[in-house]
């Protein structure tokens, strides 16, 4: 298995910094629609912070722009330090960006191609990115350590997309992501479109994942329930504003917004525990 990072309480750089994050859409009509509004956070080294709110409230905005997938209007964000530059474009500046942020989305029927088997996908991602060698080891090696590290046999490794289960597509996807040893993964409605029980295994898998590798996560979802299991930080977003942001335990537990509490009045499983859900389930 992979060494985790060294993480010291006193780890001076946060290895994502997100601030005043902006961006407006045109409307017709000449105005504009602000998607995000003065939104910022930072993550530490192996860290997890959620994004909440509720539909349309700006968290696939942000999401999109930590990725490079959409441009903000102004702010910045930096990984470990190092600006992120919006003008950088090319192959080779997203293949850098790609390696230290990458996402899963709430689809990996969309993300994934339906004509590679598992095996096929993390090779691809790994010779796209090179990465076996940084680590000393091969890429059939490498290979087969991603697919335990999600939870994927013999028979899911041979699969294609449409012979695998919806919770099996999602480790898939997470172990592609993986697949370039990024610093952050964003993870935008990941577990939305399944089932309780994988919800649960899914949410699971993911902190072992962050205890395994010390990959941080930035965790969006409109659903509380799942936020509080995953994630140290929570910011709460409405409206492209963030209206409250802090330990998730403190948020939870007194929330300083109504706009908060009305989304954890909405949570209908509040005293939902996925471990035990996840255990339950095998
Ligand atoms: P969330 O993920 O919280 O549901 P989004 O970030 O998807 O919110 O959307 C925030 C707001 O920005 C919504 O009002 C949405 O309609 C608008 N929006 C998002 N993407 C676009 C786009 N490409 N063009 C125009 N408006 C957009
Ligand atoms: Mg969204």
């Amino acid at each position: 298995m992979t060494t985790p990072p060294a993480q010291t309480a006193s780890d001076p750089a946060p290895v994502l910094s997100v601030t005043n994050l902006r961006k407006t859409y045109p409307l017709p009509g000449g105005t504009r629609l602000t998607a995000v509004d003065d939104v910022s956070f930072t993550v530490p080294r192996g860290g997890s912070t959620g994004i909440v709110g509720e539909s349309g409230s700006g968290k696939t905005t942000v999401a999109r722009m930590l990725v490079g997938l959409v441009r903000p209007d102004s702010g910045a964000i930096a990984v470990a330090g190092q600006a992120r530059s919006a003008r950088a474009r090319g192959a080779a500046a997203r293949l850098a960006r790609a390696r230290e942020i990458q996402m899963v989305f709430q689809d990996p029927y969309v993300s994934l191609d339906p004509r590679l088997t598992a095996r096929q996908c993390l090779r691809t991602a790994l010779r796209l990115h090179r990465r076996p060698e940084a680590r000393g080891c091969t890429e059939e090696e490498r290979i087969a350590e991603l697919l335990d590290q999600v939870g994927l046999g013999a028979r899911e490794a041979d699969a294609r997309p449409h012979g695998l289960s919806g919770g099996q597509r999602q480790r898939l996807a997470i172990a592609r992501a993986l697949a370039v040893d990024p610093r952050v993964l964003v993870l935008d409605e990941a577990v939305a479109a399944l089932d309780v029980s994988i919800q649960a295994q899914i949410l699971q898998l993911l902190a072992e994942i962050r205890a395994a590798t010390g990959v941080a996560l930035v965790f969006v979802s409109h659903d509380l329930a799942v936020v509080r299991h995953v994630t140290d930080d929570t910011l709460v977003m409405r409206r492209g504003q963030p209206v409250e942001h802090g330990r998730t335990a403190e948020v939870l537990a007194a929330p300083a917004h109504p706009y908060t509490r009305a989304l954890l009045a909405a949570v209908p499983r509040a005293g939902w525990d996925p471990a035990a859900a996840a255990a339950a389930a095998r």
